[in-house]
């Protein structure tokens, strides 16, 4: 049995408004206290979910916020300054959050995220004291010409130089061609993968990151394949983007027990 903590990561994406998180976070009442559950509305709503965790008096769901983590979606690699449109892990810090996601597949193929910039941001998150959930993933086409590992690898090398401490990272691999479109890597497929990401992890870091570093994995999950890919050996979790704004979701956090 491992002892990495399994990890349920909720990416609600550019989706909801103030009543549709409500509902929810009501569907996490069923939240395994085996989980740790973060979840990453878009920054607008960091502050309202916030304010439910901080004064959850006698109300259900702030209750259960309680009990969950905020991420946001995003931040830059500066503290301030003339960047419109950006925030600072600082900010996120201050309404609430206590991680981010970078380098996620949207961020990469939609935004044209390169790898060095990614990295700084990846870099100064973890500066700023933030835990950060670092997404990676191979296109269909590498895939297809057996480019994953390389991809990956890749995709870890370019933050190798500019971080000291794993202890803060989540890795989440999700194969671009598996994000949004039903198509979900097999347990085994995904089982490979992780297994390889651990051992680059023992490879490039140390003994230590590769036993302790949790690698989820992200790609269509959903309530009905979560079971079997939670079973393997070196899947601690999932980053989930469309099943985590329905109500399969609280199966998806408890897909361990
Ligand atoms: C994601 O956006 O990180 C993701 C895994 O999305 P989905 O679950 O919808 O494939």
């Amino acid at each position: 049995m491992s002892s990495r903590k399994f990890f349920v990561g909720g990416n609600w994406k550019m989706n909801g408004s103030k009543g549709e998180l409500d509902n929810l976070v009501n569907l996490l009442a069923k939240n395994s206290s085996e989980t740790e559950v973060v979840v990453a509305p878009p920054f607008v709503f960091l502050d309202y979910l916030h304010n439910k965790k901080t004064n959850f008096g006698n109300n259900i769901t702030n209750y259960i916020i309680f009990f969950i983590a905020l991420s946001g979606q995003n931040c830059y690699k500066e503290s301030k300054g003339a960047f419109t449109g950006e925030i600072s892990p600082k900010m996120l810090k201050d309404v609430g959050a206590d991680w981010v996601i970078l380098g996620h597949s949207e961020r990469r193929h939609v935004f044209g995220e390169k790898d060095d910039l990614i990295a700084d941001k990846v870099a100064f998150a973890l500066k700023e004291g933030l835990s950060v959930i670092f997404c990676i993933g191979e296109k269909i086409e590498e895939r297809e010409n057996n480019l994953t590992e390389k991809i990956c690898f890749g995709q870890l090398g370019a933050i190798k130089d500019k971080i000291k401490d794993w202890s803060k990272i989540v890795v989440a691999y999700e194969p671009v061609w598996a994000i949004g479109t039903g198509k979900t890597a097999t347990p085994e497929q995904a089982q490979e993968i992780h297994q390889a990401l651990r051992k680059w992890l023992h490879d490039n870091i140390s003994q230590d990151a590769s036993n302790k570093t949790r690698i989820l994995y992200g790609g269509s999950v959903t309530g009905a394949n979560c079971k079997e890919l939670a079973a393997k050996a070196d899947i601690d979790g999932f980053l989930v983007g469309g099943a985590s704004l329905k109500p399969e979701f609280a199966n998806i956090v408890n897909s361990k027990n």
